[in-house]
């Protein structure tokens, strides 16, 4: 198990009066200046009150967007330090870069308990090439460096990596401590029957998963557009439907070496077209040509409801359909309601992955319905695949 120090590790005195750095996650949907969602600026906010409250002087740094190294000012991150001050009822700071003269000097000036929020860090293009400059620009007057956005944790960036080796301590926030727990237990200690649903359109952003999790898992569910390539490589006809032609042989090892591992989808809701298309349920697992699978039928929902254990563990990522269109959405609410109903019994329950969060909240359910759902999707699909995380490696071991 990966074990990081993290802020609730170290007494409180070692907060009072230091600059601590915190590199969040404040990537956030922004439209016409306005912030559209606010759940990443929520969700940082114990970390945020746990070190103020113990006296810290806080700087907070983030990307926003892709503004690839120019200064977009869209992309501009006044209006989440704005959010910050109105959610914290305190006056939050503002600096109108992330490096420099200006910037050194209002870290300086801080005083217990002040938050500065920095500019997006994407502004420079030095922040993910890792420039070891920029990356010393950014700890200049740093007292103490902590990660909390684990969205970015696959990226060696400057703020993620190259800041942190100029510090002895490196510690996790809050919300990367979390997400490392339960992902780690996921990942290397899930308790039996462990059970994996895999969905969405990409079978290539999976394979590593099913290969790392194979030994360990007891079932895996397929289902979405990833659930046609398995198909085909059973044999079965799949007409129009989403097709990844260089992973089949792959997929076909995989069901070669396990064939009772895999459950597929039995049934299927098709289309002729995806947008304002004839749509048919077909109750057998092959697709007529001229037709696509946009979603698990009802046959398969109940089958897949059945696999999910009522204790034990579940990890869930990727839609069963194009769960977008209202139409093709019943398979991955319903998924979705019975892992919920699963972890009431008793089953603990990880989700993640941006799509598979809409999906949820689609379903009507909440974050608090499953035991964690992770707040990352390129992180977290790499971790489970048993990578290791630069930004994750790079923190101080608890012992
Ligand atoms: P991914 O990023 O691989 O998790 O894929 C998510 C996307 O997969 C969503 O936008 C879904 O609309 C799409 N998707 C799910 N099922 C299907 C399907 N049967 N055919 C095409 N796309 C699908």
């Amino acid at each position: 198990m990966i074990s990081k120090l993290s802020i609730r590790d170290l007494e409180d005195v070692t907060y009072r009066g230091r600059v601590v750095f915190v590199r969040v996650d404040f990537n956030v949907p922004i439209k016409d200046g306005r912030i559209t969602d606010d759940t990443r600026i929520r969700a940082a906010l114990p970390t945020i009150n746990y070190l103020r409250e113990r006296g810290a002087r806080l700087v907070l740094a983030s990307h926003l967007g892709r503004p690839k190294g120019k200064v977009v000012p869209e992309l501009s991150l006044k209006p989440v330090a704005e959010r910050l001050s109105e959610l914290l009822g305190i006056d939050v700071k503002f600096a109108s870069d992330c490096v420099g003269e200006e910037v050194d000097r209002m870290k300086e000036e801080l005083r217990d308990g002040d938050i500065l929020v920095l500019e997006n860090l994407r502004f420079h293009a030095e922040e993910k090439k890792n420039d070891p400059e920029f990356a010393r620009a950014l700890a200049n007057g740093i007292d103490i460096y902590v990660n909390d956005a684990f969205g970015t944790a696959h990226r060696a960036h400057a703020s993620t990596y190259g800041m942190a080796v100029h510090f002895d301590i490196r510690l996790a926030g809050l919300l990367m401590a979390r997400e490392i727990e339960a992902l780690s237990k996921v990942r290397e200690n899930p308790d039996k029957p462990f059970v994996v649903v895999l969905g969405g359109a990409k079978v290539a952003d999976k394979i590593e998963i099913i290969q790392n999790l194979m030994p360990k898992a007891e079932k895996f569910l397929i289902g979405g557009g990833m659930a046609y390539t398995f198909l085909k490589a059973l044999g079965h006809k799949i007409g129009n439907s989403l097709l990844d032609e260089e992973h089949l042989n792959l997929v076909k090892g995989f069901m070669d070496e396990s064939p009772d591992k895999f459950l597929l989808p039995i049934d299927h809701i098709a289309t002729d077209k995806l947008e304002g298309g004839e749509v048919k349920e077909l109750s057998e697992r092959d697709i007529p040509d001229g037709w696509m699978g946009v979603d698990i039928g009802p046959k398969t929902i109940g089958l897949y409801r059945k696999a999910l254990p009522e204790k034990g563990t579940i990890f869930w990522n990727g839609p069963m359909g194009v769960f977008e269109i209202e139409q093709f959405s019943r398979g991955t609410v319903e998924v979705a309601k019975a892992i919920a109903q699963v972890t009431q019994k008793g089953a603990y329950s990880v989700t993640g992955g941006g799509d598979t969060v809409s999906a949820i909240h689609k379903a009507g359910l909440k974050n608090s319905d499953f035991s964690h759902v992770s707040t990352g999707g390129g992180a977290t699909l790499e971790f489970l695949a048993g990578k290791e995380l630069p930004a994750i490696a790079v923190l101080s071991d608890k012992n």
